[in-house]
């Protein structure tokens, strides 16, 4: 986009003879889209997104998905790609392995938000860990991973309740090809924001809130955060002007432009407008995702999201010859 945002303009006495004159150029500026001032305007609700039945990805994720580029215009929820959520549920103690097994990723990066419980991951790539409770795994498949997601063994061997959000954050064209890096983020890692006196308190995984900064590194501009509320309360919410606004209640009730949202369902929000005003419960949680569009078009095919049908068939062609990586065989277990 190339037209100038933000721009404040300062009035003292001296000042106001030369408004006079550049009024006018600044009218015609606005007029041309040249030039948008910093008003403070509310982003209303478009629509809410209710859980779909859940469906078993493997054997350890039941999920929900929130919203996805299979059945959503891409448009609408760019740079985001897709949401499953699994909502909490109980496992019981077990020596078996619960996930997804080997499957490839090209295009994209997947953005794992252990909730409750643990998730282990291997990837073709070297990335590999454990990502416990309220960390983050950030993925960045690019040019291509073959990887596994199980629960961690000790999570499994102790059973527990287990709950996670799955993101798929799309990269634009110039990064699809690079190489794969994996981020794993500690739940202590990410800043811990103050709000509105105490009442509720952020913890920010990307980007930027309230002049600080999350410390995992993205492709393109976006601030995702949880925002957890300790009493009832109402708050103006800082959302950046044209990005994609998406806030899912992970617990509790969200109330926007007059309209409730429960647990498990998603407020999309307008691109247009610079913050929402919120009403949260005491306890209530959210998760808010807050990215600039990636005006390009997009082919998406399984695990793969690209440009092109070409490029979707090069990446089938890719990782059937082996061009992903594979993962090394665990010996016993
Ligand atoms: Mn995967």
């Amino acid at each position: 986009m190339s037209f100038l945002k933000r721009r404040t303009i300062l009035l003292s006495g001296a000042a106001t003879a030369l408004l006079a004159v550049f009024g006018g150029l600044i009218a015609m500026l606005q007029r041309k889209g040249v030039l948008t001032m910093s008003e403070s305007t509310e982003k209303n609700l478009a629509n809410i997104m209710t859980p779909k039945e859940h469906h078993w990805v493997g054997n350890g994720f039941f999920v929900s998905t929130i919203f996805s580029v299979f059945d959503i215009d891409y448009k609408l929820i760019s740079p985001f790609v897709l949401m499953d959520h699994a909502d909490t549920k109980y496992f019981p103690p077990t020596d078996e392995k619960l996930g997804v097994g080997e499957h490839p990723h090209r295009g994209f990066e997947t953005v794992t938000f252990a909730i409750k419980g643990e998730v282990e991951h291997r990837d073709s790539g070297g990335g590999g860990g454990v990502i416990t409770t309220g960390g983050v795994q950030w993925m960045t498949a690019a040019s291509g991973v073959v990887h596994d997601e199980f629960h961690s063994r000790e999570f499994a061997k102790s059973g527990g309740d287990f709950s996670m959000v799955q993101l798929w954050v799309n990269l634009p064209a110039k990064d699809k090809m690079n190489k794969p890096r994996y981020q794993s983020l500690d739940f202590e890692s990410f800043k811990k924001v103050v709000l509105e006196g105490g009442k509720a308190e952020a913890s920010l995984i990307a980007g930027e809130l309230a002049g600080e900064t999350g410390p995992a590194k993205t492709h393109t501009k976006m601030n995702i955060y949880r925002l957890k509320a300790n009493q009832d309360l109402e708050m103006q919410l800082p959302l950046h002007q044209g990005f994609t606004s998406l806030l899912f209640v992970i617990e509790g009730g969200l109330e926007v432009s007059s309209q409730k949202v429960s647990a498990r369902s998603l407020a999309a929000l307008e691109r247009e407008g610079t913050h929402a005003t919120i009403k949260l419960t005491k306890g209530s949680e959210i998760l808010v995702l807050n990215g600039e569009p990636i005006d390009e078009p997009i082919v998406h095919y399984g695990p793969f999201v690209m440009n092109t049908e070409d490029e979707i068939r090069q990446a089938i062609a890719d990782f059937q010859a082996g061009k992903m990586g594979t993962l090394v065989e665990e010996s016993g277990s």
